[in-house]
């Protein structure tokens, strides 16, 4: 068996130390006599995977004890409508910032319960300076996203917003490197891209914005209801809570989010070099917002694409196309993609440059 290097955008690679802990607790979870799958989700055993996995995500992050988590279901995408009906608490408005794809999607959900404030735009290559944010003082909150996972764009800032509280959709950064959770209100991501397998979001919010809905927000959209029971309002999505538990321990082994993001620095930092270094690719991302987790690039010669595509698959480089909206390549380089794929890719690079260049 050979495992590839995957470079979807998510979902993604799990390490692989990971995989294999879940293999062989497969079917006899620590002497339980039963796969996790199978555990009540209201069980000692289960409780006690819930309970570390949390524990472990507040010392990776250092999540301040004023701050909920909250492991749920439903994806960034459902966060896009939980966050205004949540945040709003009384205002009619909130402030967005649009620097592609996914601030787009939050954006035209928002607009469903408020008035939407663009404070800012990029072009599809940048983000809007500090300096150029035009925030509104009544706004509820301010959204953006750190980390544009298609178009591969990433804040070289954090935004200074005041008393009006940051609300940061994480899901393709998330646990990349260390941050300062004190500087938002919620932070939000699905697990696929960083953290474990699809099914499972995390919400990081404080606990001063939970309580308030506006009307009519479903009992399952309400912070407060998941608050109250431990994420365990209804049956929460357990194995991918107990994955993202042993990926938390996993960070924790590799020298937490301090060690990863030095290893994500060399990572990216190979592959933009190789992209940089030669005239055979491309990267159209302002040098200072390039992500560290998605590197958009494309061939000099597009006609090329699919011969690319088919010999890197041969030596086991694999869901390397872009997003459709971009075209080219895209390697998506998380946390759990070894820096030996990140290696084989550069060399593959430099190889079919020499062929075909
Ligand atoms: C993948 C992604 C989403 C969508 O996540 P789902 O969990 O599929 O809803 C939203 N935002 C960003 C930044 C993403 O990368």
């Amino acid at each position: 068996m050979a495992r590839v290097f995957n470079f979807s955008a998510g979902p993604a690679m799990v390490p692989e130390a990971v995989i294999q802990k879940a293999r062989d607790e497969m079917l006899d979870w620590q002497g339980s006599g039963m796969s996790v799958m199978e555990m009540s989700h209201r069980g000692k055993e289960f409780m006690s995977i819930a309970e570390k996995a949390e524990a472990d995500l507040r010392e990776l992050m250092a999540i301040p004890a004023n701050y909920k988590v909250l492991f749920l279901q439903g994806g960034a995408s459902s966060q896009f409508a939980m966050v205004p009906m949540n945040l709003l608490r009384g205002k009619t408005g909130a402030d967005y910032i649009n620097t592609g794809a996914w601030s787009k999607k939050a954006i035209a959900e928002a607009k469903r319960y408020c008035e939407v404030n663009i404070a800012g735009e990029g072009d599809g290559s940048n983000v809007p300076a500090q300096n150029a944010l035009q925030l509104s003082a009544d706004a509820a909150y301010v959204h953006f996203t750190p980390n544009e996972t298609i178009g591969g764009v990433e804040f070289p800032y954090l935004p200074e917003t005041g008393d009006v509280p940051l609300v940061a959709d994480m899901s393709s950064t998330i646990l990349s490197r260390p941050m300062d959770v004190s500087k938002y209100g919620v932070i939000y991501a699905g697990a696929q891209k960083n953290i474990g397998p699809a099914g499972l979001t995390v919400v990081i919010v404080r606990d001063d914005l939970i309580g308030e809905t506006i009307a009519g927000t479903p009992s399952m959209f309400s912070y407060q209801t998941h608050v109250d029971t431990d994420s365990m309002y209804n049956t929460p999505p357990t194995y991918g809570w107990y994955l993202a538990g042993l990926v938390f321990e996993w960070l924790k082994e590799k020298g937490g989010l301090a060690g990863m993001a030095a290893i994500n620095e060399r990572k990216a930092g190979k592959l933009y070099a190789a992209i940089d270094n030669s005239d055979f690719y491309a990267n159209p991302v302002a040098l200072d917002c390039r992500s560290l987790m998605n590197i958009p690039f494309t061939l000099a010669n597009a006609d090329l694409d699919a011969t690319f595509l088919a010999e890197a698959k041969e030596i086991g480089l694999v869901t390397l196309k872009g997003h459709r909206s971009v075209g080219g390549m895209r390697a998506s380089i998380y946390n759990a993609m070894p820096e030996e794929g990140v290696d084989a890719l550069v060399s593959f690079m430099a190889d079919f440059e020499k062929r075909n260049g």
